[in-house]
């Protein structure tokens, strides 16, 4: 592939960085360094005119919307909180994929207003519950939300799912599904206008890429 128009491509590390690696190189790009044991937040790779910028995970839409980045690689969860502002979601990587779910003790009840809520996700859990008419108090949190109804912060939570097995660990279980998550591929506005040619040969890659793994 031959991109004649510098780009820059944001990603988070850990599963988002791991899973959009082989799709990347699919598409002939690779980095020249891990950013795991790397202190380097500018990567470059094998293209000169292609930069990965490594942020964390909910910052990714911000840089794209502010053209920090053209493009940059969003779990759908981090997606619904940002609002999309800016943006385009072209494609679906169909990676990192999991359920935003309500989860509580075993039995607990959704019903009720007035419930308690701990989450990182507080426009997708305000829009869910508001969407089955009843008000409820969110308690955002950073992490752990596990513990909230444990330690009595909160009656329920809204967590991504993937097995279970953390919710399990704890004596939790999923209770009721609010969306499927995968990260998906954004683009800033202007890039998709600016620099569409590059960016439509990078995604036509990626669609092939997927199609492969699928
Ligand atoms: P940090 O750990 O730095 O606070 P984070 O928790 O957002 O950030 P990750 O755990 O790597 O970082 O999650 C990045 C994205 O991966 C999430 O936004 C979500 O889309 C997806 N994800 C998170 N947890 C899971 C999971 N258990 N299974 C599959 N995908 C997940
Ligand atoms: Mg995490």
């Amino acid at each position: 592939m031959n991109f004649e128009t510098p780009i820059t491509i944001a990603l988070s590390k850990g599963r988002i960085f791991e899973q959009t690696l082989p799709l990347l190189a699919h598409a002939g790009i690779e980095p020249l360094d891990d950013p795991e044991t790397s202190r380097k937040l500018i990567m470059d790779t094998n293209h000169p005119h292609v930069k990965l910028v490594i942020i964390r995970a909910t910052d990714v839409p911000t840089y794209v919307q502010w053209g920090a980045a053209d493009l940059g690689v969003a779990g759908k969860d981090v997606l619904l909180e940002h609002g999309g502002e800016g943006l385009y979601e072209p494609l679906d990587l169909q990676i990192a994929r999991c359920r935003l779910m309500v989860a509580g003790a075993a039995g607990a009840s959704l019903e009720g207003n007035r419930l308690r809520i701990a989450t990182k996700y507080v426009e997708s859990a305000r829009r869910f519950f508001a969407a089955r008419g009843q008000q409820v108090e969110i308690i955002k949190l950073y992490g752990s939300m596990e513990l909230a109804p444990l330690v009595g912060l909160s009656d329920l939570i809204v967590d991504l799912v993937e097995s279970g097995n953390t919710l399990k660990a704890n004596g939790l279980v999923p209770l009721e599904h609010i969306a499927d998550i995968s990260s998906r591929m954004v683009v800033n506005k202007a890039s998709w206008k600016m620099k569409h040619g590059t960016v439509m040969q990078l995604l036509d890659a990626l669609q092939e890429a997927i199609g492969k793994a699928a």
